[in-house]
C-alpha cells in the first residue's frame, strides 16, 4: 500500500517536472505526457522554434514557412500544409563533420550513437558574462572535473555560456542583427577554443560538442579553427541549443536528431535531454542508420 502510494506519487512528480520542462516544444503538448515520464524522467527540450524569427548566419537564408492550405477543403475536411526554405545552419542545428572537413561525414552518414547517449554540461556562464568574446579551454575542463569527477569517455559535451537567455534579440545574441557580408566583423559571442576543441577529442574522446551560441567558434573568429579540429575527428557539433539552463550538470543523456539530408552539410536539429532515466548506453538496434 506505501509503496503503492509513493511509485504513484513519484510518476505524478515526473510527470509534473515534464510538464514544466516541456519548455518551447510545450504550446501543443497534450495535458497528460504520463507514459513519456514513466519511461525516461524528466525531458527537456534544447530545441528553439522555427519561425520567421529565427536566427541565422547574417550571410545565410532565414526560415520562412509558406502557407499552402489552412482551411475547409470542399470536400469538406480540415487540411493544412505549408512549404518551408530555410538554410541548414540556423536555429538549433547541426554542424555535420563535413561542414569544415572534406570527405568526413555528411549529415545522413553521422551515426546514431554520436547523437545519443550521456551527456555533461560545462558550465563558463560567469566567464562569458564578463567577456562576450571569452573562449572554452581546457582549463575549464579541467575544472569541472576537479568538481564533478572525469567526463566520461564517449559523452556529449554541452557548453553552457548563458547565451540562450539572449535569443531571439539578434543584436544580443550576436553581437549585431544587421545582415550580409558587412556584418559578420561585427559578430560577438563566446565559443570553443581550438586547444579545447583538442582537448576534448585527444582526451575524451568526445561523441559530440554542443553549444548555446550561433556557432562552435567565436563570434570573432575568421578561421574557424575549432569546427575543423572537431569536423576532421568526424564530432558532429549543435548550435543553438535552447535551455541549457534547466539542465545538471551532469546525470542525464541526450537525443540530438537532425533532419536526414543526404550529403546535408548540416540540418535542422530537434534535440532533448533526459534527466536521470534512459537511454544512456547509445545501444541502439538495427545499426548506424
Ligand atoms: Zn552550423
Amino acid at each position: 500500500m506505501r509503496r503503492t502510494v509513493l511509485v504513484a506519487t513519484l510518476a505524478a512528480a515526473a510527470t509534473a517536472l515534464v510538464m514544466s520542462t516541456a519548455g518551447t516544444g510545450s504550446r501543443n503538448a497534450p495535458a497528460d505526457d504520463r507514459s513519456a515520464a514513466a519511461v525516461s524522467g524528466a525531458l527537456v527540450d534544447l530545441t528553439h522554434r522555427f519561425n520567421a524569427r529565427t536566427i541565422y548566419w547574417p550571410t545565410a537564408k532565414r526560415f520562412r514557412l509558406t502557407v499552402v492550405s489552412h482551411g475547409h477543403t470542399e470536400a469538406g475536411f480540415f487540411y493544412a500544409a505549408n512549404n518551408y526554405e530555410a538554410a541548414e545552419h540556423g536555429g538549433t542545428h547541426v554542424d555535420s563533420p563535413i561542414h569544415f572537413a572534406r570527405g568526413r561525414q555528411t549529415t545522413d552518414e553521422i551515426p546514431l550513437r554520436n547523437l545519443v547517449g550521456r551527456a555533461v554540461v560545462i558550465d563558463v556562464s560567469n566567464r562569458a558574462a564578463a567577456n562576450r568574446d571569452y573562449l572554452v579551454n581546457p582549463g575549464d575542463f579541467r575544472r569541472w572535473e576537479q568538481a564533478n569527477g572525469r567526463i566520461p569517455r564517449r559523452s556529449i559535451v554541452l557548453l553552457r555560456t548563458g547565451w540562450g537567455r539572449f535569443w531571439p534579440n539578434a543584436e544580443r545574441y550576436m553581437g549585431t542583427a544587421d545582415r550580409g557580408e558587412d556584418a559578420v566583423p561585427n559578430l560577438h559571442f563566446p565559443g570553443l577554443h581550438p586547444r579545447g576543441a583538442r582537448w576534448l577529442v585527444r582526451n575524451r574522446d568526445v561523441k559530440a560538442v554542443g553549444i548555446d551560441t550561433a556557432s562552435i567558434d567565436y563570434g570573432q573568429s575568421t578561421l574557424f579553427r575549432t569546427h575543423q579540429i572537431l569536423g576532421a575527428a568526424n564530432v558532429p557539433v549543435f548550435e543553438n541549443l535552447a535551455n541549457l539552463g534547466r539542465l545538471p550538470l551532469r546525470g542525464f543523456s541526450v537525443v540530438a536528431l537532425p533532419m536526414k539530408i543526404d550529403r546535408g552539410s548540416g540540418g535542422p536539429l530537434r534535440a532533448i535531454a533526459v534527466i536521470g532515466g534512459a537511454p544512456a548506453g547509445g545501444r541502439l538496434a538495427g545499426g548506424t542508420g
